[in-house]
């Protein structure tokens, strides 16, 4: 018998060429240790340690109870939740829509994706600024687009300028993905850097697809600002991209949105109706009482958060080979370890951030991601979004490896 030509056997080239998300590996890595008993102290998912809000759980709690949430809700999200989610991008992001313009995501994530698959064809360029959450560029890939990274660093904050965009712009170029505050530097925008990027958008033509997931976490008197909000011509072809998760410690409700022009949400739905059919039924109900219940509880996190920040940044700063920009928003600190790069570490010499990641796991029961993974090799990236006392415990590993 002939075998199978490769074509055949093989699976498909799209899928084939793109690896596990970095974050979610490690995060991986770090959980099997401590079920395998290991005292592994993690830095790595972007992942509130809070628990979700008590209020939100009992409307879980009831939901299960009503039949009328055990089954599908409309492909684009349960009406009442698209009109409140229209209503807080309208109060937070300062975008005048409604709930046509909105539909309701498997968690942030789906949204991102299915951005790129409405947006692009084969070929299409997305400029993505790096140092960039690791999910964006396997996005635009999957979805046929050509990454484009915008190579940014610590000398402006890790902010992009018009003339760094204009150095990667091409004829093929389609869509700018916009982030601030950004996974995983921090950094947050001012108006001005703002209003002069999206500027630069409007006159290219270009769609803008803007990743507000963080936009309840800024720090120091930075200022979340919603790009298309800033820059009015941008609306038509401009994809916000937020949810539940970081705002309202719901990471596994899986619950997020896009919002976005009329035309573009028909076709998301579209495509959504033949992928998952909707987002669970109780999910959007537990989604629905977060938004319908004030901002108390977000307040609360950022503002434990606000001094976590400040602890971790100036603890990093003092080890050994340890640079950090101050982050102004999210709940990540960025340093770069370029110091410790042919450093002896126990016997072992650092040859760079993904070996230093490696190390820091198994001499420290440390767990960060490198900097690699976001496009930023000699960095390695610091949730503080874990509780107050694990990242005591975890800092001080460090500094005695180290000091
Ligand atoms: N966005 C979070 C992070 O960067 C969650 C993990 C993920 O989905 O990548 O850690």
């Amino acid at each position: 018998m002939p075998s199978a030509p490769s074509r055949v056997t093989s699976l498909s080239r799209r899928v084939s060429a793109i690896s596990e998300s970095a974050t979610l590996a490690m995060d991986r890595r770090a959980k099997e240790l401590v079920a395998a008993g290991q005292k592994v102290i993690s830095f790595a998912a972007g992942e509130p340690d809070f628990p979700t809000p008590q209020m939100v759980v009992e409307a879980a709690a009831r939901a299960c109870h009503d039949p009328r949430a055990h089954h599908y809700t409309p492909a684009a999200g349960l009406p009442d939740l698209r009109e409140a989610v229209a209503l807080k991008t309208r109060r937070d992001s300062r975008l005048p829509v409604d709930a046509s313009q909105v539909m309701i995501t498997s968690g942030t994530k789906q949204a991102v994706s299915h951005a790129f698959t409405v947006l692009l064809d084969p070929g299409d360029e997305v400029l993505i600024p790096a140092p960039y959450w690791v999910t964006f560029p396997e996005a635009v890939a999957l979805a046929g687009g050509v990454p484009v990274p915008v190579a940014t660093d610590e000398t402006t904050n890790f902010k992009l300028s018009v003339d760094d965009l204009e150095r990667c712009v091409t004829d093929r170029t389609k869509a700018l993905l916009f982030v601030s505050p950004s996974n995983p530097t921090g950094a947050v925008y001012r108006l001005e850097q703002m209003r002069a990027i999206g500027e630069w958008a409007a006159a290219r033509g270009l769609w803008v697809v803007c990743d507000e997931i963080y936009d309840a976490f800024t720090y120091d008197g930075a200022e979340f600002n919603s790009l298309p909000a800033v820059v009015p011509e941008l609306q038509p072809r401009a994809i916000c991209l937020n949810g539940v998760a970081k705002a309202y410690a719901m990471t596994g409700w899986r619950v997020g949105w896009m919002v976005a022009a009329p035309t573009v949400i028909s076709a998301a739905i579209n495509l959504q109706s033949h992928v998952c059919g909707n987002i669970s039924n109780v999910s959007q109900l537990a989604a629905l009482a977060a938004l319908q219940g004030g901002l108390e509880p977000v307040r609360e996190m950022r503002a434990v958060f606000a001094q976590r920040r400040q602890r971790i940044a100036a603890r990093l700063n003092a080890l050994p080979g340890f640079e950090c920009v101050p982050p102004e928003g999210a709940f990540y600190v960025f340093p770069s370890v370029q110091g410790l790069v042919g450093r002896s570490l126990e016997g072992h010499v650092v040859q760079g951030s993904a070996d230093l990641a490696d190390l820091l796991l198994d001499k420290a029961k440390v767990a960060v991601v490198p900097g690699d993974a976001f496009g930023a090799p000699g960095f390695l990236r610091f949730s503080y979004a874990l509780s107050e006392e694990d990242m005591g415990v975890g800092l001080a590993r460090l500094e005695a490896l180290l000091s």
